[in-house]
């Protein structure tokens, strides 16, 4: 679990109010659900016999003798919300997303940790295809945001009730034949969740299955003409993808369409975001018969990505020095107004040397310096350095306001991001 620290927490910031103005663009509002749910919300949704339930989630007994769990993933809790409030009953299509931290015990190693934060989506209420494609272009449109190269956005498909069942005998025969060759994990994968063979990491096991059958090619006819149909729009919009038949999710409640967005820059932790329609979810959640496709991108990977054009920390726009107790008495006055008229205004705090608080100005990256003497207190002005080419003018102190002008959002941080 990471601490996120300033220099480190611009780029997240940067990549968050990327997410939120994409995101509204295309008509998805922010949700915020708790990161506690109780732990049957997730050993039901996203399956008993997954990686995450079966060995990765933070659960404990709560003082009331609940088993909680801390969120592995954020679909289960939104849908969970859905259902609670009857968003479906405002309105037939909700668009949602979420950002904050999840939590997985996993191996920490490179883009994998055991807190972690997700940006994610979910469109709930719509079946029809354009949904997909729109989920998906809306994803490419972030990556293309916030300056991502490189990406390979993988689609496959993974049936659904009707034609999984058949498929998933097929797979077993299949496996029966190598069972041999498979990880002791994948043995066991055979008996409970047989896909999850397909997805497992150990060279042997992925030779094994090289040619096992693809869910692709045994779609019912909806399945397929579905895919086909995700397809149209994408190509009609230009988003190019290609199709990966072995893809899996690790998670139970995928149908039909699911994707990842792939990279070749990190190793073997290579997805930066991923996702797909869970057609049964909500109504296995308890909830009515709702269709919903969503994506979940791991920010910790983002930023990764992105560390080579970090974002700048931000700087004072005018830091003040001051020479004697009582300029500093004034400049300290000077430096709360010019705050709270949304000037980013520092001094030094101790007492130091001219030379001291222009080294501090400097390390600080000040824009400008305003230089108050006790002569020039007494004539009610101050010199005013220009840190970019050093050149120095006379300013009244009464008239700071013409001289230093607020940003138009105070309250954004605008760090400046490559
Ligand atoms: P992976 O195959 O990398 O384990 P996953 O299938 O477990 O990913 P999801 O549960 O679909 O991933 O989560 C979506 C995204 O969240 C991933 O694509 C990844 O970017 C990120 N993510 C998942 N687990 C972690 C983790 N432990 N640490 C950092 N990021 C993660
Ligand atoms: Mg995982």
């Amino acid at each position: 679990m990471n601490d996120i620290l300033p220099g480190e927490v611009e780029t997240w910031q940067f990549l968050e109010a990327a997410a939120r103005r994409v995101f509204s663009l295309h008509g998805f509002s922010e949700i915020r659900v708790p990161v506690v749910e109780k732990t049957e919300l997730f050993s039901r949704s996203i399956g008993e016999t997954t990686d995450i339930v079966e060995k990765e989630m933070y659960t404990f007994q709560d003082k009331g003798g609940n088993s909680l769990t801390l969120r592995p993933e954020g679909t289960a809790s939104v849908m969970r919300a859905l259902i609670e409030h009857k968003l479906y009953a405002r309105d037939p299509l909700n668009k949602l997303f979420y950002l904050g931290p999840m939590f997985r015990h996993e191996r920490p190693q490179k883009g994998r940790y055991r807190q972690f934060h997700q940006i994610g989506v979910e469109a709930v209420g719509v079946d029809h295809p354009s949904i997909d494609a729109q989920t998906l272009a809306m994803l490419s449109h972030f990556a293309d945001e916030i300056g991502l190269r490189d990406l390979d956005l993988q689609l496959n498909s993974l049936g659904c009730p009707v034609c999984r069942p058949d498929y998933r005998e097929q797979l077993l025969t299949f496996l029966q034949e190598r069972l041999d060759a498979l990880c002791d994990d994948c043995r066991r994968r055979y008996q409970t969740n047989p896909l999850r063979v397909l997805d497992c990491k150990v060279a042997g096991c992925r030779e094994a299955t090289h040619e096992a059958p693809a869910m692709l090619d045994h779609l019912c006819k909806d399945c397929d003409d579905h895919f086909s149909a995700v397809r149209s729009y994408l190509d009609g919009l230009g988003t190019s993808y290609s199709v990966n038949k072995r893809m899996v999710r690790g998670l139970d409640y995928y149908t039909k369409t699911t994707f990842e967005l792939v990279t070749g820059q990190l190793g073997a932790q290579n997805a930066v975001a991923a996702g797909g329609r869970y057609d049964g979810l909500v109504k296995q959640l308890g909830g009515p018969e709702l269709p919903g496709i969503g994506f979940a991108m791991g920010v910790e990977r983002l930023f990764l990505l992105l560390e080579g054009s970090r974002c700048e920390a931000t700087k004072p726009d005018v830091f003040l020095a001051a020479l004697g107790e009582k300029a500093r008495r004034e400049a300290f006055n000077r430096m709360h107004h010019l705050q709270r008229r949304g000037i980013r205004a520092e001094m030094e705090y101790q007492t130091k040397s001219l030379k001291a608080q222009m080294r501090r100005a400097d390390k600080l990256g000040a824009r400008f310096v305003l230089i108050l003497g006790e002569d020039e207190l007494t004539r009610g002005v101050a010199q005013l350095r220009d840190m970019a080419d050093s050149s120095q003018r006379e300013v009244e102190l009464a008239r700071l306001e013409e001289v230093f002008v607020p940003s138009p959002n105070p309250a954004a941080t605008d760090a400046t991001c490559a």
